[in-house]
């Protein structure tokens, strides 16, 4: 069966991937799917940020496993979900609408916290995959009710490239994420030192991810082997 990885492997894994990035790279292991004792494993060798992108599923995974791991939510998440994570999620990469972003928004001062977020954008070439485009992002951050959220905190941008062989291709959609994040923080965060972060890069292609510019690979089968779903596709 694939995907059935010893726990030495993790370790192992983990170990090389941190040996292959720069100082200024984070690397938030993906664990969805994964039962907790991966989890507790990559722990064990030190790793204390998991990604996952259920709700729900991260949530069960908080309540057994130690406390001191920052909880990443890098899925698509929906409104009627936040309330799920806004107790303890450290970041949430996945935002892609200022409606969401109310609701967070919502949750978090319920909670007397403020959260950090990302903004996804659609940067790779295929229909299927989510996030804001330049001007919707515009269209967000210009706006007063944007600018009246206490409780968020826009942190940096997100993306996730082509699933492709064209390694110029991913590099390219790597690069325009990098000057979008650029323009964003000239034009709307000059003087805020927490919108530094670009978060871009998975298993197969966070190497190029890290040469243009990334700050936090979000990196699954590499650590904890391939996905296996129970649903078929
Ligand atoms: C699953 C997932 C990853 C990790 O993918 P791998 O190819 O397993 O490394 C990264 N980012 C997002 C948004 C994901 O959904």
């Amino acid at each position: 069966m694939v995907g059935y990885y010893t726990k030495m492997d993790i370790k192992e894994n983990i170990s090389e991937i941190l040996k292959t990035l720069p100082e200024r790279v984070r690397l938030i292991a993906v664990s969805k799917t994964k039962p907790a004792d991966y989890i507790q494993e990559a722990y064990d060798a030190g790793q204390r940020v998991f990604g996952e992108n259920r709700p729900q599923e991260m949530a069960a995974k908080y309540q057994i496993l130690p406390k001191d791991i920052e909880w990443h939510m890098i899925g698509q998440l929906q409104e009627k979900n936040v309330k799920y994570i806004a107790d303890f999620v450290s970041l949430i990469h996945s935002v892609d609408s200022l409606k969401l972003l109310r609701k967070i928004d919502r949750e978090a001062e319920k909670r007397g916290r403020v959260i950090d977020c990302l903004l996804e954008f659609h940067i790779a070439n295929e229909a299927s995959k989510s996030g804001l485009t330049e001007s919707e992002a515009d269209e967000l951050l210009g706006s007063e009710e944007y600018r009246n959220l206490r409780h968020v905190r826009i942190a940096g941008v997100m993306g996730i490239a082509t699933y492709t062989e064209d390694r110029r291709q991913i590099q390219q959609e790597f690069h325009h994420l990098r000057q979008l994040f650029d323009r964003l923080k000239e034009k709307y965060f000059p003087e805020q030192g927490f919108f530094r972060e670009i978060s871009m890069g998975m298993s197969g292609d966070y190497q190029i991810a890290v040469e243009e510019g990334s700050t936090m690979v979000r990196i699954g089968s590499s650590i904890f082997g391939e996905r296996v779903y129970k649903t078929k596709n």
